[in-house]
């Protein structure tokens, strides 16, 4: 089921908390939202799940409106919010009987469900116990399992591995990979690695609007843009390896590593937009004699991405 967000707006008081975004996801996909403290993010969300008003715009999810139909949106959505409020007092097999039938599950399918989802989420030794006595680690599984209960078709999920141990987070990154596969999934995470590692596209929000969308390895090639090489030499003065580098058809820069030293060695070494560098400083190496103990490509990370993207 795709969800279709055109020109979202909303407003608190003179803030735009979310400014004029646009963007669609599509079924088998899982979309990561990155952005720092008070983007948009969890916003956007509360849009797309009918739980917030937008001031302009329109968001289809399937055929429904999140903004007219919010009971149908509301089916087939499964939502896991920021702040996780479960019933505490709750055993969680009761939780979930609960939500199961808030949900409209027949009455037949809910006790398999309920399996299903204990099985899922890794609740087995905790099912008994009352929702309150359980580690913050568990709480997020039973809020997985309450978003999951229906096998909705898009899951909404605000910071789903809040609170997990490292093992936890690995197992339910494991299991929204495998539920994107056939689902729409939506994450949000201040987790690089996490968006990395668990989603085929990321949409980076800063101050209310997208300011990148692609896959991490379009953000880095596109903040990357040049090829830049770190290069050690050895048997060479650097008065003499900067010019005649500098004069290769495909060198944009030169400049040493350590500026202050200057009998340094090594360069970092920028080539024009599309272009590589890399054979014809190997060649120049052999033909004056200096020996390469390096040539290393300095690879953009998500980090650097995100930093120039949201830095202002
Ligand atoms: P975080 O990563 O910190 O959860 P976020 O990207 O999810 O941030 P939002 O929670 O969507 O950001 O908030 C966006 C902006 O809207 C923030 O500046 C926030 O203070 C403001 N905001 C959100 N909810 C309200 C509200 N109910 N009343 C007033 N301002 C709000």
């Amino acid at each position: 089921m795709d969800i279709v967000v055109k020109n979202l707006t909303k407003k608190y008081g003179n803030q735009r908390a979310v400014d004029d975004i646009s963007f669609e996801v599509r079924t088998g996909e899982v979309l990561g939202f990155l952005g720092p403290n008070g983007a948009g993010k969890t916003t956007t969300m509360k849009a797309i799940t009918s739980f917030l008003r937008p001031d302009a715009g329109s968001i289809l999810v399937g055929e429904y409106s999140a903004i007219t139909q919010a009971d149908e949106v509301k089916r087939v959505i499964g939502y896991l919010p920021e702040h996780n409020s479960l019933y505490t007092d709750m055993p969680v097999i009761d939780y979930l009987k609960f939500v199961a039938e808030l949900q409209g599950i027949d009455k037949s399918r809910i006790p398999d469900r309920i399996l299903e989802m204990v099985d899922v989420c890794g609740l087995e030794g905790e099912k008994h116990k009352k929702i309150g006595e359980l580690s913050k680690g568990y709480q997020q599984r039973v809020g997985l399992a309450q978003a999951l209960i229906h096998d909705p078709e898009v899951l909404i999920l605000d910071e789903p591995t809040t609170g997990l141990d490292p093992n936890q987070i690995v197992e339910i990154r494991e299991l929204i990979k495998k539920i994107g596969r056939e689902k729409t999934v939506i994450l949000s995470s201040h987790i690089l690695a996490e968006v990395e590692a668990t989603c085929d596209r990321i949409m980076i929000i800063n101050k209310g609007k997208i300011v990148a969308d692609g896959t991490d390895e379009e953000l880095k090639k596109h903040a990357q843009g040049k090829e830049i090489i770190r290069v050690s030499v050895e048997g060479v003065d650097r008065n003499e390896f900067i010019p005649v580098v500098q004069e290769l058809q495909t060198v944009d820069s030169v400049d040493p590593v350590d500026s202050e030293e200057d009998n340094s060695n090594s360069f970092e070494i920028t080539s024009h937009l599309d272009m590589s560098s890399r054979k014809a400083i190997f060649q120049q190496c052999v033909e004056k004699g200096w020996i390469l103990t390096e040539m290393t490509l300095i690879v953009t990370k998500l980090e650097d991405v995100f930093h120039d993207l949201t830095m202002n």
